[in-house]
């Protein structure tokens, strides 16, 4: 018999995984070109052409032996150089490699880093609407999710209740801009407050309190929407990046974690991610791909065709009446859904062949999410649904 604790993941696997899966199953019925499947968040744009390139050229010139072999737990050392050379660069740091972990995508790094500072109890603060995997990841070290409500009017964090929820045993808080599910990416002014919230409660209780900077969308910014680097705001922050999205890799499984110097004992928290790493069971990063993304680092997916859709589906769902926030960044239409119940609206839209998840998959019922990152001719054929839905309900 399978464990108690995995009997009840199995109870309630992920609504998003689910709806995917019932979306190959609608596509059979009814032909792949009239089923509108907006609930996973698989990027439509193709990778960067570097990516291809470099691909190449490393599997042409490298001898197999030195590209799939194994290497240090926290991966290549010239990697890691090179990443912390572009982080630099961009953000004015002073990271070395020693700062670097690579990682299997932001969900290895964030296992890695919960592994690496949790104990059992510890309170992981995040805020809703968020990335529901954050449960279980937090769940594996035994920590306890500690949930700040949703702030509807803007979606930024609700900073009051944030204050009041952390207690001595307050280990990290997630922060995760731009935001799955709503978009939002969180102001210089949320940033800078939040860290001085956590400067004084950290005094208060003579604790260390870690930002965990979840940023697989970092690079999806549109209108050139600036992103702060967390790093600059607050000491105790470790990034955990990905490749996922940022060069549509989802599948590859490549990004990295970086652990600053400034960081209190980040001395520990390096050599722990290190064999968290191994010890986890991920050994190291994918070698092949360590090395494709070290050349890549500037490349960039063509972000104008995900701004198409963005304005297509935020105007068009407006003028019937949904309500939402323009996202600024990553590929997610945060909507209020017409009636309470979130599921059952999900439910009527899957009626009119539309897979769309309900706000409740994160933590924040009585929306739903939208995943634009589909073909502009999916966003344009489904129209006709999602307006004969809210026309229906009203
Ligand atoms: N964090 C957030 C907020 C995400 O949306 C996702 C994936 O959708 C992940 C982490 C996991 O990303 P990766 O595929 O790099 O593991």
């Amino acid at each position: 018999m399978i464990s108690t604790n995995m009997q009840e993941q199995v109870k309630n696997s992920s609504i998003i995984r689910a709806m995917f899966e019932e979306g190959k199953r609608l596509a059979k019925i009814y032909g792949a070109e009239n089923v509108y499947d907006f609930s996973l968040g698989n990027p439509s744009v193709e990778p960067p052409e570097e990516v291809r390139k470099a691909i190449i050229e490393i599997v042409n010139q490298e001898n197999a032996i030195s590209i799939h072999g194994y290497m240090n737990n926290s991966g290549y050392e010239d990697v890691r150089t090179a990443i912390a050379a572009s982080i630099n660069n961009k953000f004015g740091t002073d990271f070395t490699h020693n700062n670097i972990v690579m990682t299997v995508g932001a969900a290895g790094g964030l296992n890695v880093i919960f592994k690496t500072l949790l104990n059992p109890q510890d309170e992981v603060i995040v805020f809703a609407p968020f990335f529901g995997e954050y449960r279980s990841y937090v769940k594996n070290y035994e920590g306890k999710l500690i949930v700040v409500a949703p702030n509807i009017v803007d979606f930024q964090p609700n900073l009051a209740e944030f204050k009041a929820k952390i207690t001595p045993k307050t280990k990290a808080v997630i922060i995760n801009s731009p935001n799955n599910p709503t978009g939002v990416i969180y102001s210089e002014e949320t940033i800078t407050k939040l860290s001085e919230i956590l400067r004084e409660k950290q005094k208060e209780f003579g604790t260390e309190i870690y930002i965990i900077s979840d940023e697989p969308y970092r690079e999806l910014a549109y209108e050139q929407a600036e992103v702060p680097y967390l790093t600059k705001y607050y000491d105790n922050t470790i990034v955990g990046y990905s490749f996922s999205k940022s060069l549509s890799l989802p599948g590859e499984r490549i990004g990295y974690l970086v652990i600053p110097d400034q960081a209190t004992d980040h001395e520990d928290i390096i050599a722990a991610a290190n064999i968290a790493t191994r010890i986890l069971g991920f050994v190291n990063a994918p070698s092949l791909f360590q090395r494709v993304i070290a050349k890549c680092l500037d490349a960039k997916v063509d972000l104008e065709t995900y701004n198409r859709n963005r304005e297509l589906l935020y105007n068009e769902l407006s003028t019937y009446g949904y309500g939402c926030i323009k996202p600024e960044g990553a590929f997610y239409l945060f909507v209020k859904t017409p009636i309470e119940d979130d599921i059952e609206f999900c439910n009527l839209a899957k009626k009119k062949n539309i897979l769309v998840v309900p706000g409740t998959a994160f933590s924040c019922p009585g929306y739903m999410r939208i995943a634009y990152c589909v073909a502009y001719e999916t966003i344009k054929k489904s129209l006709p649904g999602f307006k004969a839905l809210i026309d229906e309900v009203k």
